[in-house]
């Protein structure tokens, strides 16, 4: 049977998902607990307080019924942890639905939208799929953005600016000046990716009320260590999230994850001690792998790391790695990392095998 696929469909370069763990250890002969993900840039262990709350809550959920599918009561928690008003706020099924609600807003096809490079390798994917394309513009050497490179590459095929920040990979902030210029002078709607932006405590989330073109994603997946509870939002004027809200599905979120994520709002203290621990430990890591010959470590304000090899170069480093369960991230030339390599920030035992094993393998060559 020959079927009629889409036009984008047909030349999509598809993400490329992380093999499971399990996966990982048929692959490379090891238990799963040798497995040590330093790839996927999650917390290293569940949220068991918050899980106990949720077995308590459980008898009492109404699983039987869809959720409310305007999420008023998350939207409540979100409104007060932010500071901003229930209006200007949507929820999602992870940050990843709501980069894919927000293609499917402005994205025709033909039109383009823009990023720098290196950022998140999603942004590309939901653009193709709506049969656009994602022009990248270039960083500065130091990875900081070049927001006049941005705005040079901004056409009249332009429908949307993606600013990542904190940046995956790279770990830097963009400043709220260049932000601010973006919204100002590019003329389109600016989502500012802040995934990670608890592990920094810096947000431009109080600037939707000033322009209708912010889009705000945050996600309950890395600082709150809720990845697989798929919990997202997004912050924009009232304005643009009734627009959000158009496209948005009705009920792409359970009853329990919506609990979960509440609780987590309520017991914020938990927070607080998942960003003080994993930023004082990767502060640790940076400072041991620094004086380590052969590797440029960069500075990060999320909770990963990336690192240049010169020598020995990152595939044989990925490689070797891997043989003792340790995971990295690895980039494909095109990107601009082929000789990096990323590393998330795991337990301090986890992290002391990091080291030991990077050591080993830069001292072996010596
Ligand atoms: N944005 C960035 C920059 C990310 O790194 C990730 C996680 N890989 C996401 C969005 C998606 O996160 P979520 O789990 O909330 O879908």
């Amino acid at each position: 049977m020959s079927m009629k696929i889409r036009e984008a469909v047909k030349t999509l370069r598809p993400y490329q998902w992380e093999p499971s763990t399990d996966e990982l250890s048929k692959k490379l002969g090891l238990r799963k607990e040798q497995v040590l993900r330093f790839d996927t840039n999650t917390m290293p262990s569940p949220p068991k307080e918050l899980l106990s709350k949720l077995a308590e809550l459980l008898p009492g959920l109404g699983v039987n019924d869809y959720p409310d599918t305007s999420y008023t009561q998350l939207r409540e928690g979100l409104a007060k942890y932010l500071g901003r008003r229930v209006e200007q706020l949507t929820v999602t099924t992870g940050a990843d639905e709501a980069l894919d609600i927000v293609a499917k807003t402005f994205i025709d096809p033909g039109t383009e939208a823009l990023a720098s490079k290196p950022t998140y390798s999603f942004y590309s994917t939901i653009v193709e799929v709506m049969g656009g394309r994602l022009v990248l513009a270039p960083r500065r050497e130091d990875f900081s953005e070049d927001v006049d490179a941005l705005l040079e590459a901004c056409s009249r095929q332009t429908r949307l600016v993606f600013i990542c920040s904190p940046n995956n990979p790279t770990g830097n902030l963009t400043d709220r000046s260049d932000i601010m210029k973006v919204l100002e002078e590019s003329g389109c709607p600016l989502v500012v990716d802040e995934s990670y932006a608890e592990f920094c405590g810096r947000t431009v989330v109080d600037l939707v009320d000033a322009y209708e073109n912010l889009i705000v994603i945050r996600t309950f997946s890395k600082a709150f260590s809720l990845a697989g509870a798929r919990v997202g939002y997004m912050v924009a004027h009232e304005k643009t999230v009734r627009l959000l809200n158009k496209v948005r599905p009705p009920n792409s979120l359970s009853v329990i994850s919506l609990a979960l994520a509440g609780l987590a709002l309520e017991n914020l203290e938990l927070l607080r001690r998942n960003v003080q621990w994993v930023t004082e430990e990767r502060e640790r890591l940076i400072k041991a792998l620094q004086v380590i010959p052969g590797l440029q470590v960069y500075p990060s304000q999320a909770n990963f790391i990336l690192i240049r090899f010169k020598t020995p170069p990152a595939p044989e480093a990925y490689r070797r790695l891997l043989q003792q369960g340790i995971v990295p991230r690895s980039f494909d030339e095109a990107s601009g990392l082929g000789d990096c390599l990323r590393f998330c920030v795991r337990t301090p035992e986890e992290n002391q095998a990091l080291i030991n094993a990077l050591e080993r393998l830069v001292t072996e060559r010596l």
